[in-house]
């Protein structure tokens, strides 16, 4: 039997330990968390939207992990009866040159294996969704929303029937490494044969002070604000504005919430002090663009999450997941789990019992 380590109870931490656990003879899970309870950080700070994969490059986990992912979120939701709503994501062309994006977003789409997408024509927009506005759009029929918080519930309490020990309000800062395993203050007795850092925006900070004298790639935090709508809107789909393939630039997207209502956003902000009145400005126009009849004063601040975004050695941005196992220990690091982490939860716990 081996003792596995978690850090963090995110949809990520939680998803290792539902996997792991499925092993109830191999492995015997234990989870520290320095908070109160699970899902409080990124986990409970995003669009709650189970993405297709149209967009991430080939031959990137992104891709792999997010097209995986969503057929075991939608078959986990379904088993346990977790609400959801596969409504569609339409990504619209505003312009010429974005109409030009959507031939690239279904190429790519098709290439990834993502074979149901479909060009629609102004007239059928208006069929599809009459308040939105647009030359042409492409409809990715897979994607749709999810309640995250039942999600990390049900793993949470399938994680303790198979007898997974959770420590919260617990700060794991330090371990000890002594004849090829991990001691931590929290759990006396007990040596553990692996660990599993996934502390969300905290793991790069976790692992360089474990490991002082390695080289991890440095944090790239990038700020994700939202705002949200109670305006009673006919709108049905999740409506992004057509983008190259890869390349994720700032949109303001609109989603709709399981109960009722609509999120804006997430916009792209450095971490510096934010002009709230400029903000809103952005999100107006933003919105604008593809759904006129959204009112000013309807607009109002909802919340933020913070992209896990990294940068490698010598500035190269990375814009995919790190999932990897330290050389010559058995730890395991996931970085930069930003979007579609909450899609690929299933996914990536499979991939990390893949590395152990
Ligand atoms: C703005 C935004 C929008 C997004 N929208 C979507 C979306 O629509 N669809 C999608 O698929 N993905 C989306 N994502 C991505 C998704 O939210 C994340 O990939 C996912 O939540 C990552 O989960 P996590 O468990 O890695 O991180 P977290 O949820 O942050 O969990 C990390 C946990 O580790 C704990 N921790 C940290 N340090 C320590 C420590 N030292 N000791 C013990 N515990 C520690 C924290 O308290 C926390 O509970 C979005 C992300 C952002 C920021």
């Amino acid at each position: 039997m081996k003792n596995i380590l978690i850090i963090g109870s995110g949809v990520i931490g939680l998803s290792v330990a539902y996997e792991l656990s499925k092993k109830k003879k191999k492995y015997k899970i234990y989870v520290l968390e320095k908070n109160k309870n699970i899902g409080k950080e990124n986990t409970s700070k995003n669009s709650q939207v189970i993405h297709s994969g149209v967009y991430y490059k080939k031959n990137t986990l992104k891709n792999s992990l997010c097209i995986e992912g969503k057929k075991l979120i939608y078959d986990f939701c379904k088993k346990y009866k977790i609400r959801y709503n596969k409504t569609g994501k339409l990504f619209v062309a505003c312009t010429k040159r974005e109409e030009k994006y959507l031939e690239l977003l279904k190429k790519n789409s098709i290439k990834n294996g993502v074979k149901d997408v479909k060009m629609v024509n102004e007239k059928k927009l208006r069929i599809l969704e009459p308040e939105i506005i647009g030359k042409k759009a492409l409809l990715s029929p897979s994607a749709g929303i999810f309640d995250v918080n039942a999600f990390t519930k049900k793993l949470f309490s399938i994680n303790k029937k198979r007898g997974v020990i959770f420590k919260f309000d617990k700060k794991n800062i330090k371990l000890n490494y002594k004849n090829r395993k991990f001691l931590s203050n929290h759990f006396k007795n007990i040596s553990f044969d692996f660990v599993i850092n996934c502390a969300g925006i905290d793991a790069i900070s976790v692992a360089k002070k474990n490991f002082p004298k390695k080289k991890f790639p440095n944090d790239r935090l990038i700020k994700g604000i939202y705002y949200k709508t109670n305006q009673k809107l006919k709108l049905r789909r999740i409506i992004y504005r057509a983008m190259v393939p890869g390349v994720i630039k700032e949109r303001i997207d609109t989603t709709p919430l399981l109960n009722g209502g609509y999120i804006f956003g997430p916009s792209v902000e450095k971490l510096k002090k934010i002009d709230k009145k400029k903000l809103k400005y952005k999100f107006i126009n933003g919105i604008k663009n593809y759904l006129p009849i959204i009112k000013d004063e309807k607009i109002l601040y909802f919340k933020e999450g913070l992209r896990p975004k990294i940068i490698m050695n010598h500035k190269i941005k990375n814009e995919d997941f790190y999932i990897k196992k330290i050389n010559n220990y058995p730890w395991i690091n996931l970085f930069g789990i930003e979007s579609p982490g909450l899609t690929s939860s299933l996914s990536i716990a499979k991939y990390v019992k893949g590395i152990i």
